[in-house]
């Protein structure tokens, strides 16, 4: 058996399509939207990621506003530059790139945006908002891995999800998202000290991973048929790979994403999706 490729390169075309209509939308009322990101420091990949959210920011036709403080900017000086985004109007969303550089703080950074302007979901108003399934921006990577699957029509209710990694980023949401009603996965949701996690792995019909280790899941680790996510990203002497050994488990599964080019491109565009949303209610 060889694995139906989901590309989220294709997937993402369409929720960008949607996002820039929508952004038609509101100029046509006289609504520019706009989404600012918050870099610190000099680390190469982050300034490639921040880069590549303005170019599809632009791409729909959104404003994007760059703003970019030296490694050895204060916890008070990120806050402040924070604050003075929620304050403007041409401002709808914002991302802080995460990490911050070490000394800072990013869960007290990400709690100085304003929730309404939060373009990642991440705030804990609206990770609040995502445990007691009410409406809010939801995280981009997970609500990313969502759409991926729903393009690609695959269903996941009363499916057994294992998803690797419990970061406040990915995988705590995506494990909430998952087994959510309206989706209604039976979620087990796994880590670095979970025993047996190659046998959580074989039972799961759709396994999400999200460890940032090359090479943690391989054919043995897969049951035959099943959906693989893989959501890692790691440079290595080889380029850039996910967690996943690719040409292993498309073997063995039934769909799997790759890297680049699978989690990556959704995130991107449902980063565009919460802008666009954001914009909608700040004019309702
Ligand atoms: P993170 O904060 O470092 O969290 C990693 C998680 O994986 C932790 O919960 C950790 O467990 C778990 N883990 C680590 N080694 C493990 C192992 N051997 N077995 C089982 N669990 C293990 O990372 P993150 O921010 O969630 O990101 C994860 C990966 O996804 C990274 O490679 C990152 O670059 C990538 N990523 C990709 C996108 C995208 O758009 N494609 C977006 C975000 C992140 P403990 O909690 O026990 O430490």
């Amino acid at each position: 058996m060889t694995a139906l490729i989901l590309s989220g390169r294709e997937a993402a075309a369409s929720v960008r399509t949607d996002v820039a209509e929508r952004v038609g939308a509101l100029a046509e009322r006289g609504k520019g939207v706009g989404l600012a990101t918050v870099f610190v420091g000099d680390d190469a990949a982050s300034q490639v990621y921040v880069r590549n959210k303005h170019t599809a920011a632009a791409k729909a036709g959104m404003l994007s506003f760059d703003y970019s403080l030296d490694s050895d900017a204060t916890q008070g000086e990120v806050e402040g530059l924070i604050r003075s985004l929620n304050a403007d109007p041409a401002v709808d969303a914002m991302i802080v790139q995460l990490p911050l550089p070490p000394g800072l703080d990013g869960n007290r950074a990400v709690q100085a945006i304003d929730p309404a302007k939060d373009a990642d979901g991440l705030h804990p108003f609206n990770l609040g908002l995502l445990v007691l399934e009410q409406p809010g921006p939801r995280p981009a990577t997970p609500s990313g891995i969502i759409r991926l699957l729903e393009h690609y029509e695959i269903a996941i209710a009363g499916k057994v999800a294992l998803v690797i990694g419990r970061s406040f980023l990915v995988g705590r949401p995506l494990a909430l998202m998952l087994g959510a009603r309206g989706i209604d996965a039976t979620v087990v949701q796994a880590h670095s000290r979970t025993a047996n996690l190659s046998e959580h792995a074989r039972n799961a019909d759709l396994l999400v991973v999200a460890a940032g280790r090359a090479g943690l899941v391989g054919a043995d680790d897969v049951k035959p048929g099943a959906v693989v996510v893989d959501v890692g990203i790691n440079r290595t002497d080889d380029g850039l790979v996910g967690d996943v050994d690719f040409a292993e488990v498309k073997e063995v599964a039934g769909a799997l994403t790759p890297v680049p080019g699978g989690v990556g491109p959704m995130t991107i565009a449902l980063l565009l999706h919460n802008t666009v949303v954001a914009a909608e209610r700040s004019t309702a």
